[in-house]
């Protein structure tokens, strides 16, 4: 009876828990004669639309699974690829290649969303129905320390990142287990090569159609575990130790830019988190200013992860702090196409959004002022950001994703409080003051002096402005931000 390691969101053969446990579970009962591992990937379109996932971040699984193929072709696994045409038949077509391949294990990594839960336990239960001996196994692989295992001294999650992340940092320290990494799966006898001749001739689909430019994003983001490794050990030898420093200036670059890989599971946080504490003299809260801050990043996912487990509603249309619900937000359209087409007037803001259109990818400064002026200057509803975000996104993931949203609209766990409102111009002359992030980005405004650049409406004068080409600001600063602290404090029944 053969094993079946069904891949999802963690395409990677290193440090996969789930994967290497289906390995060894193959090797049980003599190896060769008809014992072999076969792994599994589903191609789930209509799932895939329900979650808005970006097209160039499937375009990114895709490129992933040839990789993933390429490495399990040389451990003699066969990779199989089937495509559930609606969301329901995921059930059907695991159940299809159990009973066609002779499958009597099942495992898989464990995911986070209520809807992948529900999913997973669907097919578990139909498994079981169907095939009462049949063994499924699920790994938990997605958190560096389990949910269960990070609690308040009364015992209930943590709502809080600071003291989150000192609990999370002792465990960390203290029980050396959570940054194991987990071994390489063995190889199938070669006799697979022969049984399964089919399977490792096909070829997964290798894209998917998307609206930005194909070579420069494979370029940006090539696919593939060797690539993210490289990434990762040139980052925590070259930049990490001025992470602190660069982190924050938009035009340095100065971030890992690990995140496609993180979230498609082409990297483990567990592999980010042992690296850099290697290269930091195995600290993680002390040490070198720049690793320590990086690993502190890292920490930023891992809460946002436990958040969605302890308080799934966050995954569903809710405001983690309810009361905030009663924002009354705007309906004006045109001032949301404009902020997604980045013609808001405000250049720091048109330069993040457009670099999001162009690249698939905002830095984190800019994510943050984005969102705060949708939700904060244009008082509209974060949800629609936050869905705009995941459909376009290469990076995009339901937790962090959300929980960004969240504290930048002051609706979330550990947000910045509601009378917090980023002025963009400020923004814009303290992380990028030399506007050479928004020239990049900005075209119009790139022969605007330093000084200029920030506020071109009111550096220029009304004939010189109206030669750029670039918009008027679609609100005043201070206007919006007196209407939108107005609304929440009525919300909050502070007025
Ligand atoms: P680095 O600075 O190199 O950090 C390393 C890793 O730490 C990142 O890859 C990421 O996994 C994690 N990390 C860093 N900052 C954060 C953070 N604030 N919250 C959670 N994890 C963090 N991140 C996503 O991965 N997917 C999203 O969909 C996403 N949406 C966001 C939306 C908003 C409104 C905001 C404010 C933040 C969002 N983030 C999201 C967090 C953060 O912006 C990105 O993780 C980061 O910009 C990725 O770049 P990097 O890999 O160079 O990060």
């Amino acid at each position: 009876r053969n094993v079946l390691m069904w891949f999802r969101n963690d395409l990677r053969i290193r440090d996969n828990k789930a994967l290497y446990a289906a390995s060894m579970r193959s090797k049980v009962g003599g190896t060769g004669n008809n014992h072999f591992l076969i792994a599994l990937y589903i191609i789930s379109e209509e799932e895939w639309a329900e979650h808005d996932e970006a097209p160039v971040k499937i375009d990114f699984w895709m490129r992933n699974l040839v990789t993933l193929k390429a490495s399990l072709d040389k451990l003699a696994i066969p990779l199989v690829v089937k495509t559930a045409r609606k969301k329901t038949d995921v059930v059907k077509v695991v159940e299809e290649v159990v009973e066609g391949m002779g499958v009597s294990h099942v495992f898989w990594s464990q995911e986070l969303m209520v809807d992948e839960r529900k999913r997973d336990q669907l097919v578990r239960e139909a498994l079981m129905k169907k095939h009462p001996s049949i063994y499924v196994e699920e790994h938990e692989d997605q958190l560096v320390v389990p949910a269960e295992d990070v609690r308040t001294k009364t015992g209930n999650p943590y709502a809080v990142f600071t003291p989150f992340y000192n609990t999370w940092c002792k465990l960390v320290e203290t029980e050396s287990h959570y940054l194991e990494i987990t071994e390489m799966p063995d190889a199938n006898p070669l006799e697979a090569k022969e049984v399964y001749v089919e399977y490792f001739k096909a070829k997964p689909p290798s894209s998917h159609p998307h609206p930005l430019d194909v070579d420069e994003m494979k370029r940006r983001y090539p696919a593939g575990e060797d690539e993210a490794h490289a990434r990762l050990d040139k980052f925590v030898q070259e930049k990490a130790k001025k992470y602190h420093q660069g982190r924050d200036v938009p035009p340095q670059d100065g971030t890992s830019v690990l995140s496609p890989y993180l979230n498609a599971g082409v990297l483990s946080t567990r592999q980010c988190v042992a690296a850099a504490r290697i290269a930091n003299k195995n600290k993680i809260q002390s040490g070198d200013d720049g690793l320590k801050t990086w690993i502190k990043e890292l920490g930023w996912r891992e809460f946002y992860r436990h958040i969605l487990v302890a308080f799934p509603r966050v995954c569903m249309n809710r405001a983690f702090q309810p009361k905030t619900e009663r924002v009354q937000w705007s309906d004006n359209d045109e001032h949301f196409q404009r902020w997604t087409e980045g013609k808001t007037g405000f250049p720091i803001v048109d330069a993040g959004m457009r670099q999001l259109k162009a690249t698939g990818y905002m830095h984190n400064r800019l994510r943050m002022i984005v969102a705060c002026f949708l939700v904060k200057d244009l008082l509209i509803n974060w949800q629609q950001g936050e869905k705009y975000f995941m459909n376009n996104l290469i990076d995009g993931d339901l937790a962090s994703n959300n929980g960004g949203w969240q504290w930048s609209a002051s609706t979330g766990t550990d947000s910045q409080p509601y009378f917090r409102v980023f002025n963009p111009l400020l923004q814009s002359q303290r992380y990028d003051p030399k506007g050479e992030y928004i020239r990049r980005w900005v075209p119009e405004l790139k022969l605007l002096t330093d000084k200029q650049i920030h506020d071109p409406s009111q550096a220029l004068s009304p004939k010189d402005f109206a030669k750029l080409g670039y918009p008027k600001p679609i609100v005043e600063h201070a206007k919006a931000k007196a209407r939108y602290l107005e609304e929440f404090k009525r919300a909050l029944g502070l007025s």
